[in-house]
């Protein structure tokens, strides 16, 4: 220790061991007690963000505090404003909770501090994601020579597949991608009016501009024939985003008939399945996805139903040349090896933590038929559910629920929005309140490895007594 000390400087803790495992004591202390009352407490915050700044010190210390002392304070202000999202009574928007083995592999990325973005100086965690990643195609069907990047979400998943397939439609019309779009022909980019927000945002990212929507039936899945004749309006290169899961209704588009007529129209298609294209993974529900691997990109997420902790996307392309050709970095000081790209080549970005890794601890905990067994279940929490609300006077479900999202709606508008404060207020449920189709709906969307028979009942029970509460009747 001493060659690396000067003299008269004061060594407060030069490995700072005892720092680490003070802190990581206190975290480890927290975390459990966290995850001990997250089933049972309120689902809800106790108080608002306004609350929690309230009690949060707003300006810098000039001196800081040890790194025990800081986690106490962090734990303390934070503990009521946190929504309890691991609980298996959680609907709220598209959101997982987390499987043991994910969460402490993650505490793991993060002790590790392993840069995942080249394969020479992080063996370990890139080795790992490649498992990870040869796992996640095997179980989602998709082909084996797919080009995987382990992104934030499906937003930025969706991002690069989109920035992939411009390129490589500018390249397929003898345009040079590095021109950009400004000297190559116009590209075409087309989804069903369905389509999430997060595609419209991606294209806009990628400069393919807002899509030109196609309409799309009740549930959301894209018009096929609809879909031909916007293609045939025009010539030149197209980029078609499909859709496995809509957020509203669970609905899946007709993959092989819209593939086809894309691929007759010479288009490109990415396919956004952000918590959906995980019913590839079961063979009770594959049919939804019928033809869906015949697709040229797909985004998903792993923080939704495989259950690993924040922040964690896929984003997958057939075609692992494009993908880097795209995405890949180069410089002098980068290390890279012919003929195998390395992780950074694949993703938007160059540095980031080693997030395939909870990914890799998740599938390993689950294997094969756990991952069959978590996404029949979240479908038959689902089904349960709308069961359960539709036995309830004055409850109507409005979609036809095929997968894991049930919105639920009384007979007037008014009273559903009531009813959706009124749960969220209680807090034995959290569940979104949201527009579809033109009504005011509480959207239950099931996502937690949690949610079994009992949270079914306990959540249709809470349902049945806002109703009454309420006075909302049939
Ligand atoms: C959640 C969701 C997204 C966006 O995913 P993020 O991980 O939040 O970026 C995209 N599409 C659908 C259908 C979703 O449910």
């Amino acid at each position: 220790m001493d060659e690396w000390t000067t003299p008269g400087e004061t060594v407060r803790d030069a490995t700072r061991d005892g720092e680490y495992r003070q802190a990581l004591d206190a975290a480890y202390r927290h975390a459990l007690h966290w995850l001990d009352s997250v089933a049972e407490r309120p689902v809800r915050p106790e108080i608002d963000v306004d609350g929690v700044l309230a009690g949060l010190r707003q300006d810098l210390p000039d001196e800081g505090d040890d790194a025990a002392s800081v986690v106490e304070e962090l734990a303390a202000e934070s503990a009521p404003g946190l929504m309890a999202i691991g609980s298996p009574r959680f609907y709220g928007f598209v959101m997982g909770g987390t499987y043991p083995a994910a969460l402490a592999a993650d505490w793991l990325v993060s002790a590790w501090d392993q840069n995942t973005g080249s394969r020479q100086p992080t063996p370990a965690t890139a080795a790992v994601e490649e498992v990870a990643a040869r796992w996640l195609l095997d179980v989602l069907g998709l082909p084996p020579q797919s080009g995987v990047g382990f992104v934030t979400g499906a937003t930025s998943a969706s991002l690069s597949c989109l920035i992939v397939a411009r390129d490589a439609m500018l390249r397929a019309h003898g345009a040079d991608p590095l021109a950009g779009m400004q000297r190559g022909p116009q590209l075409r980019f087309l989804a069903g009016d369905a389509v999430h927000t997060s595609v419209v945002l991606a294209g806009r990212l990628a400069g393919l501009g807002a899509p030109i929507t196609v309409g799309a039936d009740f549930e959301g899945r894209i018009d096929v024939d609809g879909l031909a004749r916007a293609l045939a309006e025009g010539d030149g290169p197209a980029i078609v985003a499909l859709q496995a899961g809509d957020v509203h209704s669970g609905a899946f588009d007709d993959f092989a008939a819209a593939i086809e007529v894309a691929r007759a129209a010479g288009a490109w298609v990415h396919v956004d399945g952000a918590f959906g294209l995980w019913a590839s993974a079961s063979p009770r529900l594959r049919h939804l996805v019928r033809g869906m691997s015949d697709a040229d990109s797909w985004a998903t997420d792993a923080h939704k139903t495989l259950n690993v902790p924040y922040d964690c996307g896929v984003a997958i392309v057939r075609d692992e040349a494009a993908m880097t050709a795209s995405l890949g970095a180069h410089a002098a000081y980068l290390p890279a090896v012919a003929n195998i790209s390395d992780p950074y080549d694949r993703v938007p970005e160059l540095s980031r933590r080693a997030r395939g890794v909870p990914v890799w601890a998740a599938l390993r905990a689950l294997g094969r038929q756990g991952v069959i067994g978590l996404v029949d279940g979240l479908a038959d929490a689902a089904t349960g559910l709308a069961q359960g609300f539709r036995a309830v006077p004055g409850l109507e479900v409005l979609n036809d629920v095929v997968f894991t999202q049930v919105c639920l709606a009384t007979r007037s508008d008014s009273d559903t929005a009531a009813l959706g404060e009124w749960l969220r207020a209680e807090g034995t449920v959290w569940a979104s309140s949201s527009t579809w189709r033109g009504r005011a709906v509480v959207r239950f969307a099931v996502s937690n490895h949690g949610t079994d028979a009992e949270a079914v009942r306990r959540t249709v029970d809470a349902v049945a007594r806002g109703a009454a509460t309420l006075g909302i009747a049939g």
